[in-house]
């Protein structure tokens, strides 16, 4: 396990609100508990908890929602996630996050997510890099410079990019609301958009305009795509050809055969899918033909939190049960890289970071 802690990893779907420490997640519900807010005893248990169904997930988040949707706490836990990620060697994060209103708390989509950038800016254990290169010379300047400085005084770097998530609960007009969101916060590091929620909820065709819209802007696109047998959806989304897709578990043969002929990354979130359930079992996990075939693939935790999980428990999880040793496991980090949303000058240093420690395996 230690090599796999030790060796640089990209994470490309985790979901904020799914990461949160128990311990936070604990602390905050105590704290509403005494406001009278919640019954804290009614929630302990269900934090606590770590196998779930993928319909009492949704009832998690529900939970989460309610303890974290102001923006101080919205803040602190961007700022731990990403510290959080940051201490087991993930050099580039793409966090994604569903922005929310809520009138109660004077927050607007757009607050929210002012309140993640600030969680961001607030990360003081590691060097962060989150702002694009090419609209901000001096942070890169100042990146290549850390880049310097982390050699030789080994503080460790990450860089971190949001994705802003369309809720499936949402309409069309909420769903376009996200994505102006995107194009508006694109100089503060949001890179792309991300359709998640619950998959037996919403229509396809209700976000299928906004998603089209934020492509033809230039925004990159992921979709949770497969998470239950809806072939009409998976075949349509394939069609839409989406930068990445999420899980794919569900698929008949024509669907894979779609996938595999499109070369559309796959986040692999192996934890996730065999605690919810969406795969009965770690050995049947697509994973394995995907990765025969060198489909692209990249391995993600999905929510570290809500599975008690991480993304050197992901790969090794992957290691023990497909027989990948050390050489397999690191060309896999590293071919993470290649499907990163951020620009060309962050690849070509997570490439650089990669060959260094490359020389360092043999
Ligand atoms: P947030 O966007 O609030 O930061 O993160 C939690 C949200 O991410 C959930 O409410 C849900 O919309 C989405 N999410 C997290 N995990 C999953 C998953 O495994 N599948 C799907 N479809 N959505 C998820």
């Amino acid at each position: 396990m230690e090599w796999l802690v030790s060796m640089p990893k990209v994470e490309l779907h985790a979901h904020l609100n799914g990461s949160i420490r128990d311990s936070t997640l604990l602390e905050l519900a105590r704290v509403l508990g005494e406001k009278g807010v919640i019954v804290f005893s009614d929630v302990e248990h269900v934090i606590r908890k770590d196998d779930r169904s993928l319909v009492e997930v949704f009832k998690l988040f529900d939970l989460i929602h309610i303890l974290t949707t102001d923006h101080k706490t919205v803040t602190r836990i961007t700022k731990e996630v990403v510290e959080d990620f940051a201490a087991e060697n993930v050099v580039y994060l793409e966090l994604r996050t569903t922005p929310k209103r809520n009138d109660s708390k004077g927050m607007s989509k757009r607050s929210y997510m002012e309140a993640v950038v600030e969680g961001l800016r607030a990360v003081t254990t590691v060097d962060i890099d989150f702002l694009p290169h090419k609209l901000d010379a001096r942070a890169s300047a100042n990146s290549s410079s850390a880049n310097h400085s982390s050699h030789e005084t080994k503080r460790k770097k990450i860089y971190v990019r949001l994705l802003l998530s369309i809720d499936r609960r949402e309409t069309t007009e909420a769903a376009m609301e996200t994505v102006k969101l995107a194009l508006e916060m694109r100089d503060l590091g949001v890179v792309g958009i991300d359709l998640s929620g619950n998959p037996i909820v919403g229509e396809w065709r209700t976000f299928l305009p906004a998603l089209k819209f934020a492509q033809e802007q230039g925004l990159y696109t992921t979709l949770h795509c497969g998470e239950v047998p809806n072939h009409e959806e998976i075949r349509s989304m394939l069609d839409f050809q989406p930068q990445r897709i999420g899980h794919a578990c569900c698929f008949d043969e024509e669907e894979w055969r779609k996938l595999k002929s499109s070369k559309i990354p796959v986040e692999i979130c192996l934890t996730s899918n065999i605690r919810t359930d969406t795969i009965s079992s770690i050995d049947i996990h697509h994973f394995v033909d995907l990765y025969n075939v060198n489909h692209p693939l990249v391995l993600c935790t999905d929510d570290s939190g809500v599975f008690a999980t991480s993304l050197s428990k992901e790969y090794k999880l992957a290691s023990s049960s497909f027989g990948l040793g050390k050489r397999e496991m690191f060309e896999l980090a590293r071919t993470g890289v290649e499907f990163i949303f951020a620009d060309d000058g962050v690849k070509q240093e997570l490439r650089e970071i990669f060959n260094s420690a490359a020389k360092k395996l043999e």
